[in-house]
């Protein structure tokens, strides 16, 4: 597969497609150097983005939590979406859209630079190679940071400094992904994707005070509440993993993604998190039928 950036197609870029290989930035880039950039990840289904507007919002807040304005209402920001999926021919796709600053200015402080937005698409399969297996987390060696020393709601490129970081710790040791604690050492999330337990027929999932609240983090306790399932946000300490039968993963890109081991304890993907896979599954083709 070629490089991300040696690819056939189109990119929208601030308003306009523009050939694939051509949607570049210089290297005195604020955001290159500073991380002043926002993005969203997100998938179609049968060539609709899911929940375009609640992606399209969240890029537009999480600019604004770092102080800056994406110059695109969340209207247009859906339209070059779904313009851009359907010139490409895209029925089922990832999405990237992000929202950075340019070039006017290259000091810690950024007020005079332009904002630029792109979005770009390409088709992608399952986020991990053995998703349907259950995938193995080892524990960060990073931690959330405490929501007074970074902007924990924005989906801010900065914050993935330690989540590339724990990755990769996770993937030299041989897991598929790292589970992370918060500042306090409760269970907050994995890399990329928040995280949900099952036991005795609840579900537990850590409140989302110092990470993102994810978009399918909301959709699954939706879904599980409309079936009768009792939800419980709540702060979930490392040792009550031992407690919990079932395991599973949520992301845009992770979908319901379930988990069968977290450093050495064994979980067992179970009825409970095959319905939500299901009905997760069930709602993405049925919100684009
Ligand atoms: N946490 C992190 C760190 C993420 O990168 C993501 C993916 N955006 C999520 C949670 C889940 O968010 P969503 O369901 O909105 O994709």
């Amino acid at each position: 597969m070629a490089s991300f950036d040696d690819r056939d197609g189109w990119v929208w870029f601030d308003g306009e497609f523009v050939p694939h290989r051509d949607a570049k930035v210089h290297v005195l880039t604020h955001a290159l150097h500073y991380a002043s950039c926002v993005f969203e990840g997100e998938r179609a289904y049968g060539g609709v983005v899911f929940k375009s507007r609640e992606h399209s919002e969240r890029l537009r807040m999480s600019a604004h939590l770092l102080g800056f304005k994406v110059p695109y209402s969340v209207e247009e920001i859906d339209r070059a979406k779904a313009e851009l999926i359907k010139k490409q021919g895209f029925e089922n796709c990832y999405l990237r859209a992000l929202a950075w600053r340019g070039s006017e200015q290259m000091g810690v402080a950024a007020k005079r630079d332009d904002v630029h937005v792109a979005i770009a698409a390409w088709e992608w399969g399952d986020y991990f190679a053995d998703k349907m297996k259950g995938v193995r987390l080892m524990i960060a060696p990073w931690r959330r940071p405490a929501p007074d020393t970074s902007p924990c709601n924005s989906k801010a490129a900065g914050l993935y400094m330690i989540c590339t970081l724990s990755r990769h710790a996770a993937n030299d040791a041989g897991f598929d992904d790292a589970m992370m604690f918060d500042w306090r050492g409760q269970i907050a999330e994995g890399t990329g994707a928040n995280i949900f337990f099952i036991k005795d027929g609840v579900l537990h999932t850590p409140t989302p005070d110092c990470f993102l609240n994810g978009i399918t983090r909301q959709t699954v306790i939706t879904l599980a509440k409309k079936s009768g399932i009792e939800v419980k946000e709540r702060a979930i300490f490392p040792n009550e993993l031992q407690t919990f039968s079932e395991c599973f993963l949520t992301g845009s890109a992770a979908e319901v993604t379930p988990v069968r081991e977290i450093a050495g304890l064994q979980f067992k993907p179970g009825a409970l998190t095959e319905q939500l896979m299901h009905d997760f599954s069930a709602l993405t083709r049925r919100t684009n039928a």
